[in-house]
């Protein structure tokens, strides 16, 4: 397994676009409560590598990971989805988001996490065509397979495919460990 060592907490899209400038950034993304935080200690074999929520919603910050000996970076960026959040923070994240899509220009895929029991959700499907639209691979990422079936798995995975017809889904449980060597394999190869 890569080692991911945390290296920044960022909070401007400034210090974000500034960051790292010289490797490739891999961003996460996903819905608040998806499993981002669980899926990154579980890449890192770390409990506290990152923080994982009681309260959904709460990271503002941007983490970025170090993968080593790789020599490229993973982007934590806040959850969205989060109905609780005022007009204004969504806005923000948006604003932050889009900028970083069009002004990034290590960026070289975008990790989205989707939690495979869902349907594909309004949010979720934003966001992917939000990244495709500014020619940003996405790879899809179905979290928590522990919790469904084989057939609710490769239901989710049909449906996906027809969204993002150059990403097939890779399904992984950070519980359990299952999947994590193919996103690893993904995010090395993207
Ligand atoms: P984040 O908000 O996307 O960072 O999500 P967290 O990593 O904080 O996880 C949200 C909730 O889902 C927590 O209660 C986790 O314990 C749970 N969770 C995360 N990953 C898994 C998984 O692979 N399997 C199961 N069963 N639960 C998970």
């Amino acid at each position: 397994f890569p080692r991911l060592v945390l290296e920044e907490t960022l909070y401007t899209l400034g210090q974000l676009k500034n960051a790292a400038p010289d490797f490739p950034h891999i961003a996460l993304a996903g819905r608040s409560n998806v499993g981002k935080s669980s899926l990154i200690n579980a890449l890192g074999r770390r409990k506290q590598l990152a923080k994982v929520s009681s309260t959904p919603g709460k990271t503002r910050s941007v983490n970025l990971y170090k993968v080593e000996p790789h020599g490229f970076y993973l982007t934590d960026l806040p959850g969205y989805g989060y109905a609780k959040r005022s007009k204004s923070e969504r806005e923000l994240w948006a604003d932050l988001i889009e900028k970083y899509l069009v002004e990034c220009e290590n960026l070289a895929a975008m990790a989205i996490l989707l939690d495979c029991r869902l349907e594909p959700q309004e949010a979720d499907k934003m966001m992917v065509r939000f990244a495709l639209a500014h020619a940003v691979p996405v790879i899809p990422i179905l979290t928590k397979a522990d919790k469904c079936t084989q057939k609710e798995r490769s239901e989710r995975i049909n449906q996906w495919t027809v969204l993002i017809p150059k990403g097939e889904p890779v399904a992984v449980s950070s519980q359990t460990g299952f999947g994590l060597e193919a996103v690893w394999k993904k995010l090395i190869g993207a």
